[in-house]
């Protein structure tokens, strides 16, 4: 085999380890119970829920898993709408599609590349049955029109919060604002076991069907209470709870979760500090964090000034051994956006911002000398 001549030295993400990962993976073993909701879990659940404020906290295999029981919680059925923004993850969608939904994007704003809450209202009909925020970059967004407008429609918001753990907007924590809401533990998240998810419940009337659902439709949970003297089939459902191995790995990363986040900040602000010059000479924008939004600093992004000044600027940092990466392509205009009746033109803000955005490295482990090396690479772009 041929080696590359020109190999990746700065990765876009790396698996960090900051705790007690190894040593809670390796209690959980010698425990004997690996399987789902064992004590990892309940420890996981309890962090999520006192420190979030959330009612009910729920491990799941993924967020796209924690989405699907939204979906099916929210009892959505062929022909129902859901408006979901049209820069965002695939699964925030699919899991609604799955039922059987009609997707109705919605366009982003240009500043925080959040849903446009100044179109929502146009696009809610009487078949309306969920509205998806997906806080982008883990910038909250602008929950008070979206709950004001919801609340009217009697329409349920279901947030998608993959981003935002412990992102708060006016000063309330990302994730307790919809009556459900979904984290993930995916390995480019901030907090991560490979793969893995939750479901925030906040309206409690959801609790106990979601503990059902979550285990193949069963009342194994009020079993293992001691509610019911045996567990049966009682609802539909599948399989959404993980092994007690990754709660254990999870575990020791959300109890870091101020020396992760501290770290993020610090690598998020020293970029912005060291490019804010260069980005304005060159014609590029910066992320924009409304002054009543603490984001999770999930990211680090640019919105370069076009298509091909994008291209050539991930081309230049991969000459130098860096690899930064772009994403979102506009819903509507994929396979299967098309298939919902999807146009170029649909969706300008999105069209525009995903043939120009791109991610800078950015993870826990980033060291100062390989962040400088980032930084100098990106300076020496000159347009
Ligand atoms: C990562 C991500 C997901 C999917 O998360 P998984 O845990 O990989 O299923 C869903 N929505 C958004 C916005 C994401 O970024």
């Amino acid at each position: 085999m041929q080696s590359n001549p020109n190999p990746i030295q700065i990765p876009f993400n790396r698996l960090s380890l900051v705790g007690s990962e190894i040593e809670y993976l390796q209690s959980a073993i010698q425990s004997g119970h690996v399987s789902g909701d064992g004590s990892f879990t309940k420890r996981c659940h309890q962090l999520l829920e006192s420190s979030l404020g959330s009612a009910k906290a729920l491990l799941t295999t993924s967020c796209t898993h924690a989405l699907d029981m939204s979906a099916l919680l929210l009892e959505i059925e062929p022909g129902d709408e859901v408006i979901v923004p049209d820069f965002t993850f695939v699964s925030t969608v699919n899991a609604f599609v799955l039922r059987g939904a009609r997707p109705v994007f919605i366009d982003v704003r240009p500043d925080t590349l959040n849903l446009d809450e100044r179109l929502l209202e146009g696009l809610i009909t009487p078949r309306t049955r969920a509205i998806l925020p997906v806080h982008y970059a883990g910038v909250g967004c602008e929950m008070d029109s979206i709950l004001e407008i919801a609340g009217r429609h009697n329409v349920p918001v279901v947030e998608d919060n993959a981003h935002g753990l412990f992102g708060k907007y006016r000063g309330r924590y990302l994730g307790t604002f919809g009556c459900m809401a979904t984290q993930s533990f995916h390995e480019t998240k901030n907090f991560s076991c490979g793969e893995g998810g939750a479901l925030l419940i906040n309206d409690l009337k959801y609790v106990e069907r979601a503990e059902i659902i979550r285990e193949k439709g069963t009342d194994r949970s009020r079993f293992f209470r001691g509610q019911v003297d045996k567990y049966s089939w009682v609802d539909i459902g599948s399989s959404y709870l993980p092994s007690d191995m990754l709660a254990g790995f999870l575990l020791a990363q959300l109890e870091k979760r101020e020396l992760i986040q501290t770290r993020r900040q610090a690598i998020w602000e020293t970029y912005r500090d060291a490019l804010d010059y260069w980005a304005a000479a060159i014609g590029a924008t910066l992320p924009m964090v409304p002054a009543y939004c603490e984001q999770s600093y999930h990211m680090f992004y640019l919105l370069m000034p076009d298509l091909d000044s994008r291209q050539r600027f991930i081309a230049h940092l991969r000459e130098r051994q860096i690899l930064s990466v772009f994403h979102y392509l506009p819903l509507h205009l994929s396979v299967m956006g098309q298939k919902f009746g999807g146009q170029p033109g649909d969706c300008p803000v999105t069209e525009d911002v995903s043939d120009r955005l791109v991610r800078l490295p950015f993870f826990y482990s980033l060291a100062e000398n390989e962040q400088n090396q980032v930084i100098e690479a990106v300076l020496s772009f000159e347009g």
